[in-house]
């Protein structure tokens, strides 16, 4: 197995995993940003050969901390070849960065363990070419991915015609029921402060403007071969109920446990074989309500700027994701406010005319320019 995004915190929750599964796994390369000596000590506990860091300046260091016997990768290029070093690959960066991994992991075959998102929207043309690869197989770690791969288990034909649409459940993030005015005060503390989910600053920030919710639809869209007219995002501020499925004659199949993303990377990493943790496990005997409403698209209007970039296709998805890094990005560093995020995004994807995507490389020009557009934004409204 290979771990890139080690240090964060799915690459944390996936080390748990193996440590309760020592013998069903060997981790034989990973990968992170900056944290070189966190880096180390997950090297030096599962005794792995390969080690990817992101910055070219970091070489000597990582060698140093790292000792003999481990080779140092760097960079985008380091994680393309640890990518295709293993049998399964778990895609746990953050961000663009992701990239490398995604599309080396399926072009060389293996099973992708993804929790990378926004590689996947942003290349998802370019995905759709690689999946077919022999041997090659995507498994999502997302937790509403993973339940709604698990209730698609009976639909087994391509485009799931026997499928009424997918229902994406969303917590709606620290300010649900919040009028457009109370967001204007929102503080970088409150929005980073989840209520049911415990994960990394991005996420954490694009779930508390619901972008995460809209990059899902992407995500769910690509994954399933489902067009967003077919998906539906129901609020479920429980976390309990993790997605469902609707199929044409009503029924709907929903998976539930505690919110625990162990439980989704488990799945992923066992499957086909369950694994007797019960990280998930619900108490029954104690009296629950789980509630359903539908999300406040005028006070979150970054769902409806997702089904619009859904729509575009081509490079849309890519400029919205990454006009969304450079906004979360640069409100974190406190150079904006909470409600400039989407509006920024929003003026980025004002400025989208339609452009097809050939080649990796195209790719990343459409990533940079989308980055430049709302860079500028961030510079013209200060
Ligand atoms: P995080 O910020 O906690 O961790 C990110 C990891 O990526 C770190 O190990 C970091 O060192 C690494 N990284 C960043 N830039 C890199 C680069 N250029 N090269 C190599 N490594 C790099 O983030 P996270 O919350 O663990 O999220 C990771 C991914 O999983 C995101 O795409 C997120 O949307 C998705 N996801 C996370 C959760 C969650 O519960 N945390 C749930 C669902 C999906
Ligand atoms: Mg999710």
């Amino acid at each position: 197995m290979a771990l890139l995004g080690a240090t964060g915190s799915i690459g944390r929750q996936t080390l748990d995993v193996l440590r309760r599964e020592p013998d069903s796994f060997e981790l034989v390369s990973i990968a992170g940003g900056t944290r070189l000596a966190e880096l180390a000590e997950v090297a030096r506990e599962f005794h792995v050969r390969r080690v990817g860091v992101a910055r070219p300046e970091d070489y000597i260091a990582a060698r140093g901390v790292l000792g003999d016997g481990v080779e140092v990768l760097i960079g985008g290029d380091g994680l393309a070849e640890l990518a295709r070093d293993a049998d399964v690959v778990v895609n746990a960066v953050v961000g663009f960065a992701g990239l490398p991994v995604t599309i080396n992991a399926l072009e060389a075959g293996r099973t992708l363990a993804l929790a990378n998102k926004e590689s996947f929207i942003a290349a998802a043309p370019l995905v759709a070419r690689v999946r077919d690869t022999p041997g090659a197989l995507v498994l999502p770690i997302d937790s509403e991915h993973c339940a709604i791969y698990q209730c698609l288990a009976d639909s087994t034909q391509s485009g799931h015609p026997d499928v009424r649409r997918l229902l994406l459940t969303a917590s709606g993030g620290p300010f649900r029921g919040w009028s457009r005015e109370r967001l204007e005060t929102v503080t970088r503390r409150d929005a980073l402060n989840h209520p049911t989910w415990s994960m990394g600053p991005k996420i954490t920030i694009d779930s508390s403007t619901l972008m995460n919710k809209g990059l899902e639809v992407l995500e769910a869209s690509a994954l399933f071969g489902v067009g967003v007219d077919r998906i539906q995002v129901v609020v479920h501020p429980q976390s309990i109920v993790h997605s469902m499925v609707e199929y044409l004659d009503g029924s709907v199949i929903a998976q539930l446990s505690q919110p625990d993303m162990r439980l989704p990377i488990a799945f992923c990493l066992g499957r086909p074989v369950r694994f007797d943790h019960a990280w998930g496990a619900i108490d029954f005997t104690t009296a629950q309500s789980l509630t359903f409403e539908p999300p406040d698209l005028d006070a979150f209007p970054a769902i409806p700027l997702a089904y619009a970039a859904a729509r575009a296709a081509g490079a849309a998805p890519a400029w919205l994701s990454a006009a969304n890094e450079v906004a979360v990005a640069a409100f974190l560093h406190d150079t904006i406010r909470w409600t400039d995020i989407v509006p920024i995004v929003a003026g980025v994807m004002d400025q989208y005319q339609d452009v097809q995507l050939e080649s990796v490389e195209g790719l990343v020009a459409q990533d940079q320019h989308a980055r430049r557009l709302a860079s500028d934004l961030i510079t013209r409204g200060r």
